[in-house]
């Protein structure tokens, strides 16, 4: 499998992206990390070109997106392709996984999740946009263990959710009620996080490099993190 030609459809997409200026040396450095994934060869068996993916894609109906033309670069090893999803398509994908109906047992899904680690560990520029607006939330889960307390969802909490939280609050104990988890049926209780169950957590994301790939994306998020992990796991008599 080798880059695209010059006379290759694709290369017009990767020229029109705007990334001839990026060597090719650094573009395969990041799709070897792709490959090099344990996980890589289990997502992807070659393409039929069938399109089922595509079909069950919600993000496809909406976005110029393709779970098949992600599985296609794949399969043909399409450095400058791989590239340019890296640093734009794969954050269109919704992670719902629904191109698992692929007939040949691919996982485009699962390929794109690959690829945006890959994104995330080297701080490409696109992980850095994409995960900008989520800081609040990336801080709140690592932080507590949890995304957000029920009686978080208000519109002045936090502005950047649009309107229609306005509504959902207004009637939030019954939307509750609503959900099928006895728990979760009042705003004051749901997603509490045991205090054993945070400090794993903690040092999951320490060991697992998970708090190491947030000092890529966001430097000064790393930090408050690092500190109110550190501090609690001091008191915890955990050295780190
Ligand atoms: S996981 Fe991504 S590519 Fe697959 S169906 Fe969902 S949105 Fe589409
Ligand atoms: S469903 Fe599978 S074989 Fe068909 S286009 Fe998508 S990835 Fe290729």
């Amino acid at each position: 499998m080798g880059t695209a030609t010059a006379t290759d459809p694709y290369r017009k997409v990767q020229d029109v992206a705007g990334f001839a200026d990026v060597p090719l040396k650094e573009k395969q450095r990041l799709v070897d990390q792709v490959v090099a994934d344990p996980r890589f060869e289990e997502y992807l068996y070659g393409c039929y070109e069938c399109g089922i993916c595509v079909a069950a894609c919600p993000s496809a109906r909406f976005y110029d997106f393709s779970p098949r033309r992600v599985a296609q670069a794949a399969a043909r090893r399409d450095v400058e392709l791989m590239y340019q999803q890296m640093q734009e398509d794969i954050w269109e994908c919704s992670q719902c996984f629904s191109c698992l109906r692929c007939p040949r047992g691919n996982n485009p899904g699962g390929i794109i999740t690959v690829m945006r680690e890959v994104a995330v560990n080297n701080g490409l520029a696109s992980a850095r946009e994409a995960l900008e607006g989520y800081s609040r939330i990336i801080y709140k889960i690592m932080s507590t263990g949890t995304q957000v307390s029920p009686d978080m969802l208000q519109p002045d909490a936090f502005p950047d959710w649009g309107p229609e939280v306005a509504d959902v609050s207004e009637h939030l104990e019954l939307w509750r009620r609503a959900l099928p988890p006895e728990t979760h049926h009042t705003t004051k209780t749901g997603w509490a996080v045991a205090e054993k169950t945070l400090i794993e957590l903690y040092l999951i994301w320490l060991e697992t490099g998970a708090l190491d790939m947030i000092n890529q994306v966001d430097e000064g998020l790393h930090m408050i993190l690092e500190e109110v992990m550190e501090e609690r796991l001091e008191e915890e008599g955990i050295e780190v």
